[in-house]
């Protein structure tokens, strides 16, 4: 089949997070035997994960992912059995939920690391760690959160390596998989310039595209339309899917959309405070000027900005806002 450059799969694999390009080995998920042994193997790299936080160092090249050998850490099932990522074609990753204690050893082994939030750290990362830990930062917090069985209230127990839970009352024995709570997020434009808003609950001066959760009986594009209308009032037309980014914060699967509203006029609500429609000229000097601030560079809501600000003639949104950053550091830093 030919390849086309430009498909959705290229495209989703140019958004944050996506590049884990781990063999996921769901068929040996089962196999009791081989997961254990396979723990043992000194290759093998454990990801730890402390209360949904990854071990992370600062390096010269930016955020390292630290990953332990299995010598480095003993009893890795003392809060849950350890969860198969899988593997890159040199070593089996594993995913591990570390306890007070072991969090304190291992900091003491790694002086210059730190257990910290994967989504401000990941802004400077390798991204095929980005994506390894994002991995195994959803499948730990869909674990934390569905201890319990949802039918009959016993504890759940984690089968299938991490991958699938079973109720532990025999009677019910009912199975659950990891969930992903899907939202759409959308930047509308018309003719030559796109809306953004900004979210009352946001840091000052951030604006970014529209997003909410799709809700049961809905399809994704109809809740592209009602999310705006709801935000924003604004009609939409010419509603195209571009890509999706797996958000792990906490357990999202992004979809994201371009849309084309019939006309200038929007509308502010309780969620968005306020809505501004920028031209490539007039983001750039907002940027410039400080006026404004963007999501970062890792989310798609940057991403469908910065495309269409490249596509309409603005250059590199990314550079543009670094270079910007880059003065801001040094005067507050002087
Ligand atoms: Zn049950």
């Amino acid at each position: 089949m030919k390849k086309s450059p430009t498909d959705h799969l290229a495209r989703s694999r140019r958004n944050r997070f996506t590049a884990v390009r781990l063999n996921r080995e769901v068929e040996l998920r089962d196999d009791l035997q081989w997961v254990s042994k396979t723990l043992q193997e000194p290759s093998t790299r454990l990801v730890p994960l402390w209360r949904s936080r990854s071990l992370l160092e600062r390096g010269d090249e930016g955020t390292l992912a630290i990953y332990l050998s299995p010598t480095e850490l003993s009893e890795t099932d003392r809060i849950q059995p350890p969860t198969l990522l899988g593997h890159d074609g040199k070593r089996e990753y594993f995913a591990v939920s570390v306890t007070d204690s072991q969090k304190d050893a291992i900091l003491e082994q790694y002086p210059a690391a730190r257990f910290a939030d994967l989504r401000r750290a990941s802004i400077d990362m390798v991204a095929k760690h980005a994506g390894i830990l994002a991995y195994a930062k959803a499948l730990h917090y869909w674990q934390h959160r569905h201890a319990f069985c949802g039918v009959c209230g016993n504890p759940n127990l984690l089968r299938s390596a991490g991958h699938r839970m079973k109720c532990s009352n025999d009677e019910c024995a009912r199975e659950s998989f990891p969930r992903i709570d899907p939202a759409i997020i959308v930047l509308v434009t018309h003719e030559d310039a796109c809306l953004l808003g900004r979210n009352s609950k946001w840091p000052a001066k951030l604006f970014s595209t529209l997003a909410g959760f799709v809700e049961p009986g809905e399809s994704l594009e109809d809740a592209v339309v009602r999310e705006v209308f709801e935000e924003v009032q604004v009609h939409l037309e010419n509603i195209r899917y571009v890509s999706s980014q797996p958000w792990p914060f906490p357990a999202s699967a992004m979809c994201g959309f371009y849309a084309e509203a019939i006309d200038r006029s929007s509308g502010s609500s309780e969620e968005v405070e306020e809505t501004r429609w920028f031209t490539v000229d007039t983001l750039s000097q907002a940027v410039i000027n400080n006026e404004i601030r963007l999501s970062p560079p890792v989310s798609i809501a940057f991403r469908l900005l910065a495309d269409w600000f490249r596509k309409n003639g603005g250059g590199d949104l990314e550079e543009l806002v670094r270079q910007n950053r880059v003065v801001k550091f040094a005067s507050s830093d002087s």
